[in-house]
């Protein structure tokens, strides 16, 4: 059963009269009930776009989101706010400017409950009780965020996401900001949650082995599109566009032995602008495989094998 579908949707931002980002440009993707999607590409493929666009945090230019069969509205009112962060929240990219210096930790993440109303002795209860969930202690409760390292700040903003009890989480880039050996906790935390709560995520990250870890299925998106989608393991030792087969290969190795025997495959170039968008496929520019087609018309997401669409012309 999916829980969030997204059909053809755009999310353009006018830069000057006539001139306009083109962040996410018609992508129509299913997330079941109770899976982690994985979506993965480089900077400025529009991945975090998407997720902000899905969490009610930018209007989108047109398509459809719906979540449990409800459409959800072009743009929140205030109102939509509150009802719908009761079901959908986000977890940033950056614990350091994700919560306010200025509040306790006691009012980061009990603020969701307050603003439902919800009575402060209940709130302080709850509050506790999260703060266990995720490993810190209840006498951290009156600190500030400042005299927490990056991987408690990032549990604190887990914790303020999950005390409302949504359905679905948009972990939008949730470890890029922290070290390594804080990744895998913030990461097995997540995974913890999902099966303890029944919960939904959608996974933004870089870290091509984290998200194979955390992910049931991956999508990989390409300036603005979703040019590859399937079960996580498929996508990840069988990936068939080329995109995601060169995103894969030019991955760091975690293993320092097998890193350095392996031949490293880079991508060629950059990504062009969302401003300028090629005709054709837009990988065309980088690809190893481009024909003359690939520059002429653009390639839709198709099912090549079963719940695995790749959009390239080398699949007919
Ligand atoms: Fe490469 Fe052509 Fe496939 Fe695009 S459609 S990924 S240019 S082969």
């Amino acid at each position: 059963m999916n829980l969030i579908e997204i059909k053809n949707l755009k999310k353009f931002f006018e830069i000057s009269k006539g001139s306009f980002v083109h962040a996410v440009d018609g992508i129509s993707i299913d997330i079941r009930q109770n899976e982690i999607l994985g979506l993965v590409g480089e900077s400025g493929s529009g991945k975090s776009t998407l997720g902000k666009v899905i969490a009610g945090l930018h209007g989108r230019s047109s398509g459809e989101v719906k979540y449990q069969g409800e459409l959800l509205p072009e743009v929140y009112k205030a109102s939509d706010f509150l009802r719908l962060s009761k079901e959908i929240q986000m977890i940033f990219q950056d614990p350091y400017s994700s919560l306010n210096p200025r509040m306790t930790v006691e009012e980061i993440i009990g603020e969701g409950l307050k603003i439902q109303g919800v009575p402060s002795a209940e709130v302080r209860k709850k509050v506790k009780e999260w703060l266990e969930k995720v490993g810190l202690q209840s006498e951290h409760m009156s600190r500030f965020p400042h005299e927490f390292s990056g991987g408690q700040r990032q549990r604190i903003g887990i914790a303020r996401a999950m005390i409302v009890e949504p359905s679905f989480i948009v972990c939008d880039e949730p470890i890029s900001a922290l070290d390594v050996s804080v990744q895998a906790q913030v990461v097995n935390l997540l995974k913890e949650l999902k099966d303890s709560f029944g919960l939904t995520l959608l996974f933004i990250a870089h870290d091509l082995s984290m998200v194979r870890y955390i992910s049931d299925r991956i999508a990989v998106m390409y300036l603005g599109k979703i040019v590859e989608c399937g079960d996580a393991d498929e996508v990840f030792f069988n990936p068939q566009h080329p995109y995601s087969k060169l995103l894969i290969d030019s991955n760091p190795i975690a293993d320092p032995q097998k890193e350095k025997l392996r031949e490293f495959k880079s991508i060629e170039g950059e990504i062009p602008s969302p401003v300028n968008i090629p005709e054709g496929c837009r990988f065309a520019g980088r690809c190893p495989s481009a024909s003359e087609e690939c520059g002429k018309v653009t390639p839709q997401l198709k099912s090549i094998a079963d719940g695995h669409e790749v959009a390239c012309h080398l699949f007919k």
